[in-house]
């Protein structure tokens, strides 16, 4: 193999620490969780800010990537991710159920984009990764990517702590054996998560916004869960705010009023307000609204018990990074890091020159051979629990 390729597989992994889309990046944890667009930006910067958005001004929507206007150039070209630029430079990417490759995205598309489906199976992971390693060692990739949402899937039915989850895991991890095997430590792979997971209650904890405003007071509502977006009538602004300032369990920020370290606040798709529910609460209209998953009878009737998207110092939503190959130093416990630092890490193993970003080198420069571990701080390493990506 050529050692400039990186495999990237996202997964929900709580067990290895957690963050999902909690928030450090709370709503960033929210908000990004499909669209984890490799381009080391904080969502206020490359406007993916979450995974249902509204344009006021054409009145489009971006309902998770699945109707047509999901894929207007507007949403997608707030930066450059990481595979068009390697398209550009004449590298070629491989991508596998990554949400966006399907996207001409500033009219570059990546040489092979198997599209996003609901929860791909453990067959198609196998043979997503299979398929790369012989794009990778043929030289017709110089770089493969792949997404796998199991763990999040069986997370949301079952919540984070059950079996279900663990077998998941499991599944992974055999996979991964098998990848190992094949490589031989050959090649630089990457595997994390784009977020944690938290434990709900559902159906007990959850805030029924119509019990608290006049829902025809509203021109427009995008998501429900740890975020809520609302765009008010400009007559009610007040009235809504004042309403919903009274909802115990639950923040409700105005533009302004979002705290900076969300990294959000400045998205061009940001609402008037923005609704932030605590840990294990659950925000929507009404509880007939709710998302419910099929079980096994086909009827949508069964509960949640897992959720991702609250603030991003929670500790559950936390993300897990891990790395392996030529250009990585072995038996390395890393301090946190944070999702926007994975860009600096890629583009390194890739050969490629960073575009600005937000992602800090000197967070993740020392996990890289050739690099000195700044002594200093080595005690703190050996003490941090796990590797994890803070958003
Ligand atoms: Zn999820």
């Amino acid at each position: 193999f050529q050692q400039s390729f990186s495999i990237n597989l996202v997964a929900l992994l709580k067990m290895l620490c957690n963050d999902k889309k909690s928030k450090l990046q709370a709503l960033l944890s929210v908000k990004e969780k499909k669209y984890y667009s490799l381009r080391g930006r904080h969502c206020e910067t490359h406007q993916m800010v979450g995974n249902y958005m509204w344009n006021e001004v054409l009145n489009k929507e971006f309902l998770i990537g699945t109707n047509p206007d999901s894929r207007l150039p507007l949403w997608w070209n707030g930066s450059e991710p990481l595979w068009v630029t390697m398209q550009n430079l004449g590298k070629k990417v491989f991508m596998y159920f990554w949400p966006g490759c399907e996207v001409e995205i500033l009219n570059v598309r990546p040489e092979f984009c198997k599209e996003y489906v609901s929860s791909p199976s453990e067959e198609d992971l196998i043979h997503s990764i299979t398929s790369s390693l012989a794009a990778l060692s043929s030289g017709k990739a110089d770089m493969a990517a792949v997404y796998y949402e199991k763990i999040d899937v069986e997370g949301h039915h079952f919540g984070p702590e059950s079996l279900q989850v663990k077998t998941a895991v499991q599944h992974l991890d055999l996979t991964m054996q098998i990848l190992n095997q094949k490589i031989k430590n050959q090649l630089n792979v990457m595997l994390f998560s784009d977020h944690g997971m938290t434990k709900i209650q559902w159906m007990e904890k959850v805030i029924e916004l119509d019990k608290y405003i006049d829902m025809s007071d509203i021109v427009k509502m995008m998501d429900r869960g740890p975020v809520v977006s609302l765009w008010p009538k400009n007559t009610t602004y007040q009235k809504v705010y004042s309403a919903l300032s009274q909802v115990h369990n639950m923040r409700v920020y105005s533009r302004q009023e979002i705290p900076e370290r969300f990294l959000y606040k400045k998205g061009k798709f940001v609402s008037s307000l923005t609704l932030v529910a605590e840990p294990g609460w659950f925000i929507t209209k009404n509880k007939t609204t709710l998302p419910y998953w099929k079980n096994d009878s086909g009827e949508a009737s069964a509960w949640q018990n897992g959720w991702h998207g609250y603030d991003n110092e929670f500790l559950d939503m936390r993300g897990f990074f891990l790395a392996v190959g030529p250009d990585f130093k072995k038996n390395v416990r890393a301090a946190p890091i944070r999702s926007v630092d994975v860009y600096n890490l890629m583009c390194w193993t890739l050969g490629v020159h960073p575009l600005p970003n937000n992602g800090s080198w000197s967070r993740v420069e020392y996990l890289l051979n050739g690099f000195e571990s700044p002594l200093q701080f080595g005690m703190l390493w050996t003490l941090t629990a796990c590797c994890f990506i803070r958003y």
